[in-house]
């Protein structure tokens, strides 16, 4: 009897070794084994004559070994083993590179299956290095079948893993208990967990592996979206949330601001004051570009819930983020009578602080991560910020929010995804978009240069610190493990202060410096006392010096489109015309055309989307980190109707969770408990 919890290891054949390299494609268990899905598959099923082969096309063909084997040296150490064949319309050759354990194989006389890539030289037919299987061992059938390509690691072949996943799924004794609603799948036409299963890995047909496929990515998607509406519900536990009201103040307050709201920034901020007013807890998240003003209104709603008597905190992912936010409140809204304090690592006097916020004493409370510790108590919070959520994971933010009594929640992400995207990654909140920018600004001039022309970029620069400008340098973080050509900011720095730009002042800051080295390079930098600050990716986020105008990205190919979209919206910030310069050599065409996106648009949706289409949603979209389950086989891009579809049901399954059977509950529950452990830890549907 084989079960999914079973550990790999108890598997025959399977030693501490082997289970140690499977650990690497992160399978451990029989379970984590059937659902290492194929990423690809050999469909062996072009059979071909020897007469009707055609030059480079891949096709099986049964041949019988019609001569003696030859062997051919070449110039380096290889030896080539050639195999005459023939079939009863022609002649051929199969040939093998230093494979001369087969020549007790192809013996004259005997036939086999070839299957692989055909090559016609000069009227020549030749299979080269082709699977094969003698024809006396195995039906053509069998050796046509659709053929499954898996992921590998060092120390497993193709062929073992195969083989160990068969050896599974033919066991008689194996069979997955059904987790998906009976009547959701027959209403869907999806085939059960089993077929699906069978499928997926050994397709009987290309029909079969379509229906497996569409099971297993619709599964995916239901369970993200299920798991992601009772989040959404666990927040939303009752209608006692608070009932804001609107005081003319605010209205003022908008009207006293030096700039006139654009009209996304005044949608959305009515979409929260509605929110605020209901008894239902607010649960919204505000998506903008970088600089399209979503400081201002969380400042707003924060201003809203202070005439309501409330306190109210927004989280910033660094420090230094944090203090610009504290000295931007305290500039508007101190003159109107509002405490603000902050608090973070480095704050002095901090028990003084959290003192303060106990007593009620501090109506608004800027801060990073240090706000959800344990001592932090508010004396009456009601509306909690977390800005840039993208470094927050769901439980963060779950944190913040139990520190008061039900209060409302906004969450501010600054980097624009793609609306299939947020509806998986923030399913469980109500979404703004600010896709606007306030009007007079100036386009950032963006161009894609190769690392030859690195030193006419030094003389611009050059040319600008003249103008008294100031300007940053970003390079990827090379990992030591890496062995890229990638310039690390250090060396960098270290050649250029030496060099190029020895009369200026230059920083470095990496992330391997402590909180505080960064912090005060990074005040330095906006005091004007740096001209030039070279750095990994740690300035990613929401810094603001508007005097620099230059940000120059050394092997850009190595960012993603948003994360160079985000560093590129360090500049522009003030009067003066920016420029971006992204380095790369840029040889391969998605990268090309990735780097022509950027140049040819400022703006950061359609960067996304963009983005989610060259590089696949893989790396752009960490499910694991924000503590989600994996998307193995499913795909935001390719698969958006099943999206769609899945996310119906999942909310119908909830709704409708009390009609179901036991029998249709119990192992509903497990899967969801399996997926999501922690996140849903106190939550029962
Ligand atoms: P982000 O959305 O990236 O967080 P910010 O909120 O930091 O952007 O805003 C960027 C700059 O734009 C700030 O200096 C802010 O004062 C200014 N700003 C915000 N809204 C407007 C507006 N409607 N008109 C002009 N300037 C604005
Ligand atoms: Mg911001």
């Amino acid at each position: 009897m084989i079960s999914l919890d079973q550990s790999i290891s108890s598997i025959k054949g399977i030693g501490p070794k082997k289970s140690a390299l499977f650990a690497k494609l992160n399978i451990f268990s029989v379970g984590d084994l059937i659902h290492y899905y194929p990423n690809g598959y050999q469909n062996r099923r072009n059979i071909k004559t020897l007469n009707n082969l055609k030059h480079m096309e891949k096709a099986t063909i049964i041949g019988t070994v019609c001569g003696d084997i030859q062997e051919i040296n070449t110039r380096k150490k290889f030896k080539i083993l050639k195999v005459p064949i023939m079939d009863e319309t022609g002649r051929g050759y199969v040939t093998f590179f230093n494979s001369f354990y087969l020549k007790k194989i192809f013996q004259r006389n005997r036939s086999f299956y070839f299957y692989g890539n055909v090559n016609i030289v000069g009227g020549e037919v030749q299979i080269s290095h082709p699977e094969y299987s003698s024809t006396k061992d195995t039906i053509l059938e069998k050796f046509c079948r659709i053929r499954p390509i898996y992921g590998l690691t060092k120390g497993i072949t193709q062929k073992e893993i195969t083989n160990l996943i068969e050896q599974i799924l033919l066991d008689k004794s194996f069979e997955i208990q059904e987790y998906l609603p009976s009547g959701l799948l027959k209403i869907n036409s999806i085939c059960d967990i089993n077929y699906g299963i069978r499928n997926i890995h050994f397709p009987s047909s290309s029909r079969a592996l379509k229906v497996a496929k569409y099971r297993l990515v619709f599964e995916e998607f239901f369970f993200l979206q299920l798991g992601l509406r009772m989040l959404r519900k666990k927040y939303i536990v009752n209608n006692n949330g608070i009932r804001f009201k609107v005081f003319p103040e605010l209205n003022n307050l908008v009207n006293s601001l030096p700039f006139k709201l654009t009209n996304a920034q005044e949608t959305t901020l009515n979409e929260i004051i509605k929110d605020m007013q209901q008894s239902k807890e607010m649960n919204r998240l505000i998506q903008g570009d970088v600089g399209s003003g979503k400081t201002i209104i969380a400042l707003l709603s924060m201003y809203l819930a202070y005439l309501n008597g409330f306190q109210s905190t927004l989280m910033a992912p660094t420090e230094i983020l944090a203090e610009q936010h504290f000295i931007g409140f305290k500039k508007i809204l101190e003159p109107l009578g509002v405490n603000i304090g902050i608090l973070s690592r480095s704050v002095k006097k901090k028990k003084d602080v959290l003192r303060k916020i106990e007593d009620g004493e501090l109506d608004i409370i800027l801060g990073t991560h240090a706000l959800i510790q344990d001592k932090v108590v508010f004396n009456k919070l009601g509306l909690v910020v977390t800005d840039e959520q993208h470094r927050f994971g769901v439980r963060q933010r779950s944190f913040l929010k139990k520190k008061g009594m039900n209060p409302d929640v906004l969450v501010m992400s600054a980097t624009p995804i793609p609306r299939t995207l947020s509806l998986i990654l923030y399913g469980d909140l109500d979404i703004s978009i600010i896709d606007e920018l306030p009007p007079g600004r100036k386009h950032i001039n963006t161009y894609n240069i190769s690392k030859n022309k690195i030193s006419r970029l030094y003389d611009f620069i050059e040319e600008e610190f003249r103008k008294g400008r100031q300007a940053y340098i970003v390079c990827p973080l090379v990992e030591e493990s890496e062995k890229i050509n990638a310039e690390s900011a250090v060396d960098l720095y270290n050649d250029l202060k030496e060099t190029t730009f020895k009369s200026r002042n230059l920083a470095l800051i990496h992330g391997k410096m402590s909180a505080d080295e960064k912090d005060s390079i990074m005040k330095k930098f906006q005091a004007g006392e740096i001209d030039l600050l070279i750095s990994t990716t740690v300035i990613e986020v929401g810094i603001n010096v508007p005097n620099s105008t230059i940000m120059a990205v050394i092997n850009a190919e190595r960012f993603g489109l948003a994360q160079l979209h985000q560093l590129r919206g360090r500049v522009g910030r003030g009067e003066h015309q920016s420029f971006c310069f992204l380095v790369s050599e840029g040889k391969n065409k998605i990268t090309r055309e990735r780097m022509k996106t950027m140049e040819s648009t400022n703006n950061g949706f359609v960067i996304a989307e963009k983005d989610l289409e060259l590089r696949g949603p893989g790396d752009f979209f960490g499910t694991k980190q924000h503590g989600l389950p994996e998307l193995k086989i499913a795909d935001i891009f390719k698969h958006k109707e099943i999206l769609k579809k899945a996310q119906e049901e999942a909310y119908k399954t909830l709704e409708n969770y009390k009609l179901l059977s036991l029998d249709e509950k119990i192992p509903l529950k497990a899967k969801v408990k399996q997926l999501f452990g922690d996140v849903l830890k106190d939550f029962s549907i």
